[in-house]
Order: structure tokens, then sequence, then C-alpha cells
């Protein structure tokens, strides 16, 4: 099923990512995990590609596995920057072939090897590129974008990003998901800009629960995201005591997310990650908004 199509309910959904394993040893504990995710019968599950640590050889592997078996819909993510056009296009093959509808389109992390070189021979700059490729192909995808609330950490400011982003919805996004958040006014304020500049698609906004306190470093310095004082309290409080953080961490992320839907927000997306007992605990928490 089109992601685009389960946008359209007005109650309150949710959805998971997941990330592939490193190495095909991880590969079984991997997908277990992912298992246990799609058996909450989540909107739907995306699974990443190249971040989070896993490897994305093993993207579609998981991806279709969690279709197949659980009739879960799935958001295969595609990145680009360092790849050929030759390699891209196997990928869109392979994804049309294992009947995966949903894809959104990366630009990825530039390496740190391509930092200083010449872009002009790039096959791909930015995800613009492929969003257009993926439209073109004769596979009638569902394309998602990212977008950052809090502008993307390269930008200049944030109304040259948004100026990127509507021509990126324009080549053919039909959905943007969010970078993590922790303060639901920075999404708010986003929203309101993004409308304004005349971006109409639906935003899925994206929720990381931090649940150990050695997560938040690294969870700032990928997203360059805003800790509220509210949350450094937290962690200030609970940081060194494993359940207690995450007990607090789950806390915070079910409050935001009834914050969102409160303000008329109706599909959340949930970087639980690999971790199914915290997808769970979420969806338990919030049991009588969801009907479940
Ligand atoms: P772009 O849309 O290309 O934007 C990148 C930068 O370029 C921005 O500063 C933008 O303003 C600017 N820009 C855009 N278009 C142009 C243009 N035409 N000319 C000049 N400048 C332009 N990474 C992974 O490796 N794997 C994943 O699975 C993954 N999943 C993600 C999911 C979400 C929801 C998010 C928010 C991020 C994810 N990332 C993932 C991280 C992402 O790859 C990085 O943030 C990356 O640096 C930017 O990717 P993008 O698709 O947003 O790029």
């Amino acid at each position: 099923m089109k992601i685009s199509e389960l946008l359209k309910q007005n109650t309150l959904s949710l959805s998971f990512e997941v990330f592939p394993p490193k190495t095909e040893t991880a590969f079984d504990s991997v997908r277990t995990a992912t298992e246990e995710i799609a058996k909450l019968r989540p909107a739907f599950m995306s699974v990443t590609y190249g971040a989070g640590g896993g490897t994305s050889r093993y993207t579609l592997d998981i991806a279709k596995n969690i279709k197949q078996l659980y009739g879960v819909p799935t958001l295969a993510h595609l990145t680009c920057v360092s790849s050929t056009k030759e390699t891209v296009q196997e990928k869109i093959a392979a994804i049309r072939e294992a009947g995966i509808q949903n894809v959104m389109a990366l630009r990825g992390d530039i390496p740190e090897a391509l930092q200083s070189t010449d872009r002009n021979g790039w096959d791909y700059k930015n995800a613009i590129e492929l969003v257009r490729e993926l439209k073109n192909s004769n596979a009638d995808f569902c394309i998602g974008g990212a977008c950052y609330p809090e502008i993307h950490p390269e930008s200049a400011d944030q109304k040259t990003d948004i100026r990127y982003l509507k021509e990126k919805v324009e080549a053919g996004c039909d959905f943007l998901t969010t970078q993590m958040f922790f303060d639901n006014n920075l999404l708010y304020n986003f929203l309101y800009k993004i409308r304004e500049a005349g971006i109409t698609v639906p935003v899925i906004p994206g929720i990381m629960p931090i649940t150990a306190g050695n997560q938040v470093e690294r969870a700032i310095k990928l997203s360059g995201s805003f800790m509220p004082q509210r949350f450094k309290s937290l962690v200030d409080k609970f940081g060194h005591d494993p359940a207690a953080m995450k007990q607090a961490g789950i806390a915070y992320a079910t409050d935001q997310i009834i914050d969102l839907y409160a303000n008329g927000i109706t599909n959340v997306h949930v970087y639980s990650m690999n971790k199914p007992d915290v997808a769970a605990h979420i969806q338990s928490n919030l049991s009588a908004i969801l009907g479940k």
C-alpha cells in the first residue's frame, strides 16, 4: 500500500523505523527485532539505507521480509550521493521487483573522502536528482523526501533550505518526513513556514525516543537538534540509571506524540530503531488514543 493513501486517515497512527545489520552474522537478530516490531501492526515501517550503522546491502532484504511475512507496508530508503547512475538504476529495479511501492529518496551524508572533490563530476549532487529518477522510472512509486525543522546542517539559512525543499517536492515527493526534534514548537514553526512557501504535501514528524544517557550526544551530533531545558533536566537526573532513563525517554517521546496529535497531526514516525520493546511501550502508552 502507498503511504500517500495511509496518510489520508484522520486518527492517530504510528510508523516505526528500523536499520539493516552491519554484518551478515547480525542479520538474524535484526530480522527477529524487525519482525517483533511488525507484529505491532504499525501504519508502515521504514528501513534505512546505510544509516544508523546498518549496511545498505540488507535494506531490501529486511523490507521484503516485513512486507511478505506481516503485510506491513514498507518504505525502503535509498541514498544517491556516492553512487553511480548505474548502481542507482539497479537499486531502483530491485526495489520495484521486490514489490515495494514506497521509496524514501535521500542524498545521504557526503563521505569524508568526497568532501574536497569537484562536485561537477558527481552523478548525484542532491536528493532532487534521485526524486526525478524515481518519478521517471516506469514504476509507480510513492516517493518520500527528508526535511529539517531546524534546517539542514549544510544550509546557509532556513529560507534557502525551504526553497530547495520546495523544488524537491515539486520534482515528485508525495510526502516528507522530518529529522528528529525535541521541541514540538520547532515543528509547528516549520510547518507554518513551508505552508506559507506553498509546500502542501503531508509532513510526517519524526520522533526519536532517547532511552540511554549516552545516546544523547550521538543524536545531537547526527541531527544538530536543539535540546530543550526540560529534556536536559531529564538526562541530568536519569542519565546514569539505564532503567529510569529508558522510562523517562519513552515518556518524553509519548508526550511529544500526544501534543502533536492534539495539534492536528495524525501520523507520527518513531525512530525506535531496532528496539521492539521501545516501540511496544510507546504504542501501549497510547493504546486508548490509537484504539489498539
Ligand atoms: P538534500 O535534499 O539534497 O539536501 C541536502 C542539502 O542540500 C540541504 O542543505 C539542502 O538545502 C541543499 N540542497 C538541496 N537541493 C539543492 C540544490 N538543488 N542545489 C543546492 N543545494 C541544494 N541518511 C542515510 O545515509 N540513510 C538513510 O536511510 C537516511 N534516512 C533519513 C531519513 C530522514 C527522515 C532524514 C531527515 C534523514 C535521513 N538520512 C539518511 C540523512 C540524510 O541522508 C542527510 O541528512 C543528508 O545530509 C541530506 O539528505 P537529503 O536527502 O535531505 O538531501
